[in-house]
């Protein structure tokens, strides 16, 4: 329904009817009646309807890694579409995208030589997914369709994705979902764990529970495992050195696909191109969306394996080796943002910039240890999280709380339950990483 009371698309007036929109994960008729609006953005800041300027502690949703309206990237896209609006990808080609997938493969983890394109963290994760089950197939063993994925893991919103996802919100109203995945546990354990500055040091032997679900089902009926390097949407779950080098073991031994979904990891986030770069590990299949293209056009990329790609290479030439792709894989506008964004990344050194400042972010959040409520807080690279003690018979209302009073002092981070997510944009100052802390201080001490 239309409503002639709305809508200005000029940024000085918020729109007054705001009932169409059925907004994603979002408390709908609480925002509707108090509605936070950005209308503005630039490098480290949002600016609000009502005038603000408001830090950006969270990356937009943890993908602005270059910071906002960076000028390369918008002038890519302004270039772009006067030049190449669209082209299609299935039987056809453009420039750019090989371009880009050969740039992608260049800062990749060696041996991720092949670039799928989609258009999110949850298409490429289906993507992945797809790949994994038609390899196997391909190879005689298709018997290999099991999937294991992992508790408090999120992969995004579709039905592969939150069937191997372990987030029981976004599953237990769709049914049953897929058939024949299984879950390892996590890592995270507050009793051991809490306060870690980095890597934790327990939960290695946590990998091992594989092998029991290995032994379980057999291993010539699992095609693949799915893992975030780091959690980040579950309240960034940090997961000890060895254990994702024992998944790889343990993978391989057994001809099971490790599938890495960097959605988060990806792209500096760790002081690191990849999360697999951190911990020295390198899967068969890689998932990547969000900082790919800075956030400010939808893509995603899987790379996978020299052998999965040439598995598919068989058989006759005119044939499609993979039933699989989108109306705009490739798209030549997100492949344009997709380049510029890489040269920003490199001419500025982003990738590995969360190196240099972690020690200074890690010193900032630790600084909140002992403030109201708090029970743990953990980080690695330029991604933190506060650990809040939830309110009996209330959960999730207390960092709620603190997220808009943050909100309303000028600071965006993002909440998960009861824990406070960090993960400003690589470009993050010293003293901006003060500025966000101190605005979690401070919300800290004025909420119950
Ligand atoms: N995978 C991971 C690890 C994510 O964190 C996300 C989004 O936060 C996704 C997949 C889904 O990405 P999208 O929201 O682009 O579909």
């Amino acid at each position: 329904m239309g409503s002639d009371t709305a809508v200005s698309n000029s940024n000085a007036v918020a729109p007054n009817d705001l009932s169409a929109f059925w907004m994603p994960f979002t408390s709908n008729r609480q925002f509707k009646q108090s509605p936070r609006m950005l209308v503005g953005a630039k490098d480290m800041h949002y600016t609000t309807s009502d005038g603000r300027q408001v830090l950006d502690g969270t990356a937009g949703l943890w993908c602005v890694n270059a910071g906002h309206a960076r000028p390369k990237i918008v002038e890519a896209i302004a270039k772009q579409a006067a030049e190449l609006d669209y082209a299609p990808a299935f039987q056809m080609g453009h420039p750019k995208a090989f371009e880009l997938a050969n740039r992608i493969v260049d800062i990749a983890p060696e041996g991720l030589d092949h670039v799928l394109f989609t258009n999110s963290g949850s298409e490429s994760v289906e993507t992945a997914l797809k790949v994994a089950l038609a390899y196997h197939r391909v190879k005689g063993e298709g018997a290999r369709s099991r999937l294991i994925g992992r508790e408090r893991a999120y992969h995004g919103v579709n039905f592969g994705g939150i069937s191997v996802g372990g987030i029981v919100t976004n599953r237990k109203m769709f049914g049953s979902l897929l058939g024949g995945v299984d879950h390892m546990p996590h890592t995270h354990n507050l009793a051991k764990n809490a306060y870690s500055k980095g890597v934790p040091e327990y939960g290695t032997e946590l990998a091992d529970e594989l092998e029991r679900i290995v032994t379980l089902h057999d291993a010539s009926t699992i095609a693949a495992v799915i893992v975030e390097p780091v959690a980040g949407s579950t309240g960034v779950l940090i997961p000890p050195m060895g254990y994702l080098k024992r998944l790889r073991e343990i993978t391989k031994k057994h001809g099971i696909l490790l599938i890495f979904d960097e959605v988060i990891t990806g792209f500096g986030r760790l002081g690191t191109p990849f999360g697999a770069d951190y911990y020295g590990v390198t899967p068969d299949i890689m998932v990547t969306a969000k900082g790919l293209t800075n956030g400010i056009i939808p893509m995603g990329a899987v790379l996978v394996s020299a052998e999965i790609h040439d598995t598919f290479m068989q058989g006759p030439e005119h044939m499609i080796e993979f039933f699989h792709g989108y109306t705009y894989s490739g798209n030549p506008m997100a492949s344009a943002a997709g380049l510029a964004t890489l040269e920003t990344y490199k001419e500025e050194g982003l990738l590995t910039r969360g190196a240099e400042m972690a020690p200074i972010f890690q010193d900032a959040l630790h600084s909140l240890k002992g403030e109201p409520h708090v029970i743990d807080i953990r980080n690695i690279g330029l991604v933190g999280a506060v650990e809040l003690d939830p309110i009996a018979g209330a959960p999730t209302k207390r960092a709620f709380s603190a997220f808009l009073k943050c909100y309303e002092d000028g600071v965006l981070v993002r909440t998960t339950g009861d824990i406070i997510a960090m993960s400003p944009p690589l470009i993050i100052s010293e003293s901006q990483i003060g500025e966000l802390i101190d605005g979690v201080r401070t919300a800290l001490r004025s909420i119950d």
